[in-house]
């Protein structure tokens, strides 16, 4: 690929149709293109037969489908798949798929590593090196329903049905690639995923929680995993910037954009930490009466780090008191841990470029 040869994985419409209009071209052949793309699968500009020629010969002097290298694929016994992504210089981030009876859901990454350093979880262990471009979001997607069968259970037309920010990285900490990327997914020239079926999961960038409502009002899922500002400052460093009660503020906004739509709270049970029946009550206080439901999520480990899961019964002690508080409350199925796929065990390969400048500055504000 010569320096100047553009992309048009992830690009959206307007801009593939823009650089249409440039190369002298009707914009509507954009659509024809982003067809062949995601909904066949084909990245050779010769095998999209509708195109002219002089089209095809002018894409292939000045643009190409560029997908990253597919480094690996693990198959769990329980049918979850992941895959490693090539994503330069030595390093990989990690898409899972989780086949379910009645949905597929991808769960993908956003970036290579992640800044924001929540003490439970392996991303965050390995520090941050860079954002995704909006085609190597695009592309796990891409990359799933090329690899995977379409469901025969349904009419679905793709392996993937439902797509969740819940790999590596702070989605609304790369703004600018991630919604573009959830474009293409719900683009009916793409895959068509309907915005209730596209979550973006956040540790709580405020700001952009606010813009994500106003410009692209997908599902939205909160890494809350405290009930209160001292315990969460420990678990969710970006809780001393954006504490509980702005969280929620704007979470209850996000909701009234979307019609009081229910938010999502993910709670990692962390044994001896977070899951005695006060944090539960103390968690109902919070969300009592508001549009929210509670996903508890058992802690997965991995190496390096000293917390446990809470055992099976306090898990269920804790989502019963959640229960009888009447709000809505569910735990999640662990799936693929026989091949790491776990939330938070997502690791792919990842050189830190900024942990320690961060840390730096973590100890600064820690003693402020
Ligand atoms: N950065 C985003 C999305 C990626 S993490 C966020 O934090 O929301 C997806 C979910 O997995 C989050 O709720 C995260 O807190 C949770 N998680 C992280 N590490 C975990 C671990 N070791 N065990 C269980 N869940 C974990
Ligand atoms: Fe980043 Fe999310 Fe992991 Fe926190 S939980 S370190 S925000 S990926």
């Amino acid at each position: 690929m010569s320096i100047d040869t553009i992309n048009l994985l992830g690009m959206p419409q307007s801009a593939v149709e823009a650089l249409f209009t440039e190369l002298g071209e009707k914009p509507f052949h954009a659509r024809q293109l982003m067809r062949w793309v995601y909904q066949r699968g084909v990245t050779d500009f010769d095998d999209m037969t509708d195109l002219s020629k002089s089209l095809r010969h002018k894409l292939q002097e000045r643009t190409c489908i560029g997908l990253p290298e597919v480094l690996s694929q693990h198959d769990s016994a329980d049918g979850t798949v992941k895959w490693l992504f090539e994503s330069g210089f030595g390093q990989a981030v990690e898409a899972v798929f989780i086949p379910e009876a009645d949905r597929g859901t991808l769960c993908i990454s956003s970036q290579v590593g992640c800044a924001l350093d929540c003490a439970f979880c392996a991303t965050g262990a390995q520090g941050f090196n860079r954002n995704l471009s909006a085609a190597e979001i695009v592309a796990q997607v891409w990359h799933a329903n090329r690899v995977l069968p379409r469901r025969d259970n349904d009419d679905a037309d793709f392996a993937v049905t439902n797509v969740v920010f819940m790999g590596m990285g702070e989605p609304l900490a790369n703004y600018r690639n991630v919604v573009p990327a959830i474009e293409i997914l719900i683009s009916d020239l793409a895959y068509g995923i309907s915005r209730r079926r596209v979550t973006v999961s956040t540790s709580g960038l405020v700001p952009n929680i606010d813009r994500l409502g106003d410009e692209c009002n997908v599902s939205l899922a909160v890494s809350l995993h405290a009930p209160n500002n001292d315990l969460r400052d420990e678990l969710v460093p970006i809780n001393k910037m954006h504490p509980i009660e702005t969280l929620l503020e704007a979470c209850w906004r996000y909701a009234e954009k979307r019609a009081n739509r229910f938010i999502t709270f993910e709670y990692v049970m962390l044994d001896g930490i977070n899951d005695s029946v006060r944090h539960a009550d103390e968690l109902n206080a919070l969300l009592e009466g508001k549009p929210a439901k509670v996903n508890l999520i058992p802690f997965n480990p991995f190496a390096g780090n000293d917390f446990a899961r809470s055992p099976a019964d306090a898990i269920m002690r804790f989502q019963n008191r959640l229960r009888q508080h009447g709000l809505v409350a569910t735990t999640r199925k662990t799936r693929g841990e026989d091949i790491d796929a776990a939330c938070g065990q997502l690791a792919g390969k990842v050189s830190d470029r900024v942990r320690n400048r961060l840390s730096e500055k973590r100890r600064r504000m820690a003693t402020v």
